[in-house]
This record gives structure tokens, sequence and C-alpha cells, in this order.
């Protein structure tokens, strides 16, 4: 069953079309008319980690522009019908602390798509061409969530020294390293913060590597969504917290190591107890745009605070072999110099560098 939401449409003074939400300012689709929109910047004020219930039920939106209903878990949408931007409500019981600020333009996408595609090591040169037929970017905002903890760490293992002697082999000196291993435990107190993990399933898996900046929000307001998919939590802070526990492991496991210090480290174990912890629930906005090549389909999501761009990409094998052709061809040069100047010389290579 889906529950009818009151659905708000932005319209534009200037010709009857939509405002979306741009860096800023609400502006037109369809004649570019723009006006400012207010952008209250908010501090994120984390809460003590509680769980909190994710309501399953569907959203239906009634297009005030086409007559069309539809179902969505959205909180805001383009009609799949005639793409007029519409904005829902939230269904959840914890309504997100405040939106990212959006400080990247829809029009400047494709430019940062084109400069990192560009950037890309061994991209086969139609692909790299390929981003004039990507199709336009959708805006979309996704539910975060940002976690902190303070936490006491318990831990076992062993610091390894090196040590270096000389020795005589055939009345030649040589020297010899060696790795020493001495046991050590201690406590140590860890402030973690800002561990992000999406609260709704990622479009692909290479939008885990986005990171948006907490500290750069604004208030939740209806004009900020238009013209973005927004989306609540699905996943409730509690299952967040779970599957974000790799990421604190990492970072527990980073500070035993700088503790133990040493030239190496081995981790027995350890036990954390966690003294607080707390998050900040908000929507995260990035563009979403599609390159078909060669009947695949390559994502590339684009931050739309830091402009950053993730995705997965396409490698040009004859790129790569000619470039290890290229190393192994430099590599070859050098024997046969270093050759030619011992025959000549009486001199090698080594002893000039
Ligand atoms: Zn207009
Ligand atoms: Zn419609």
């Amino acid at each position: 069953m889906a529950k009818r939401v009151k659905v708000t449409r932005f319209v534009c003074p200037a010709c009857g079309g939509t405002l979306v939400a741009v860096p800023k300012a609400l502006r037109c689709t369809q004649c570019g008319y723009e006006k400012s929109r207010a952008v209250e910047p908010i501090e994120p004020k984390p809460r003590p980690l509680e769980e909190r219930e994710a309501v399953q039920e569907l959203k239906l939106f009634e297009c005030p522009s086409c007559g069309a209903t539809s179902q969505s878990d959205s909180v805001s949408l383009l009609c799949p019908y005639c793409s007029t931007p519409l904005v829902g409500e939230f269904f959840n019981p914890l309504l997100p602390f405040g939106v990212g600020k959006i400080w990247v333009d829809p029009k400047k996408v494709a430019g940062l798509l084109k400069a990192h595609i560009r950037s890309l090591w061994f991209a086969p040169n139609a692909f790299i061409k390929g981003y004039q037929k990507a199709k336009s970017p959708k805006a979309f905002y996704y539910p975060v969530w940002s976690f902190n903890a303070d936490v006491r760490i318990y831990y076992s293992g062993w610091r390894g020294v090196r040590h270096s002697r000389i020795v005589y082999v055939n009345n030649q000196p040589q020297t010899r390293t060696t790795m020493e291993w001495e046991p050590v435990s201690g406590v140590i107190e860890l402030m973690i913060e800002d561990i992000q993990q999406l609260g709704y399933p990622p479009l692909d898996s290479s939008m885990e590597r986005l990171h948006w900046n907490v500290r750069k929000l604004e208030a939740v307001r209806k004009e900020a969504l238009s013209g973005w998919e927004g989306k609540e939590y699905r996943y409730t802070p509690l299952e967040a917290r779970r599957a974000a526990q790799p990421k604190f492991d990492a970072k527990m496991e980073w500070a035993i190591r700088r503790d133990i210090g040493g030239d190496a480290q081995r981790i027995d174990g350890y036990e954390s107890e966690y003294l607080s912890q707390e998050f900040v629930y908000f929507l995260a906005p990035f563009y979403h745009i599609q390159i078909h090549w060669r009947k695949r389909r390559y994502d590339f999501f684009i931050d739309a605070q830091s402009g950053a761009v993730v995705g997965e990409r396409p490698y040009s094998w004859i790129k790569i072999a000619l470039f290890v052709l290229f190393i192994l061809g430099g590599v070859a040069a050098l024997y046969f110099l270093d050759q030619w100047m011992q025959t000549h010389h009486h001199i090698s290579l080594g002893d000039l560098l």
C-alpha cells in the first residue's frame, strides 16, 4: 500500500515551468529564469546512537502537471511521465539533520567528468571521447550516517626492531639485518570521527568511495530538494553502524600500530570498549552520469559538494602493453649502455649514479 503525499512544485514565475535547486539559487529548467534561494548554514549536532525505525510504506505522488500518479520510496523525484520535479514528504520518524550544500552546478558536471576521464591512465581513446555521448546527469540526495565514537582499546602484540650488524664473508664486510620482536600491550583512548555509511542501497559499489563534508550542511527545506531525487534511510542507525564496523576496526588497528611503534608491528588481539557513540544523519548530494560503451554501462558519481568523481572505468590493454614494452625497452637500453661502457671505458653505470 502506498500513502498519498502532499506534492510541492516550484513554479517559474516567468514561464510556468518548474524551478530546481542549484547552488544558492532556484533555476527554471525551461527558460533559465533564476532566483536566489535561502541557504541557511547549520553546524552538525551529533546525537547519541540509538535505533530508529525505517518506514517501509511507499509514497504515492500525483503530478500536478500531467495528473499521473506514481509510487516511490523517494522524498522528491522527477515525475516518471513528464519529468516535472516534485517534492513530497518524509515518512521516517527521524528527519535528516541537514542536506549537504550543493556547490557544483549541474552545467559543470559534464566538464568535471571530461577532466576525470582524460586524467585516467590507460583509458581507451574511444572511451575518452565517450563522455560526449553521456546522458545528462541525474541529481540525487542519498541518506548518509556519519558516526563518531570514543573508544578505549586494550591490545596485545609485538614490536619489531630492526638490528643491523656487519659480518665478514670471505673477508668482505656485509650488512645483515634482523628483526627482533618484543611483546607489548597497552591501553589507548581514541576518538573516531565522521565514519560515513550510506543509509540506502548504492546504485553501484563505487559510490562507497564518496565521502561528503558533514560540516557543509544547510537546513532541510523543500526548495533544496526540487529537481533532485531524494531518498530516506532504509538502513536504520544500528544496521548502518554494524555495516560500518570494518571502517572502525581499520581506524583502531592503525592507532594500535602507531602506539606499538618500532619498525614493524604485529597485533595478537584487542578489545574495544565504547565510551560514547553518536551520529549525524544527513542527505548527501551527488550527480549520476552513465556512459554506454561497447555494450556495457559505466556509472560515474560526482560529489555535488566537492566535484570529486568516482566510478568504474575500462582499461586499454594496448596502451598498457605499449607502456610495458616502453619500460622493458628502457631497461634493455640501459643494460647495453652499461655493457658498452664497461668494455670501452672500464666504468659501469652504477659508478656514475
Ligand atoms: Zn521559466
Ligand atoms: Zn507528470
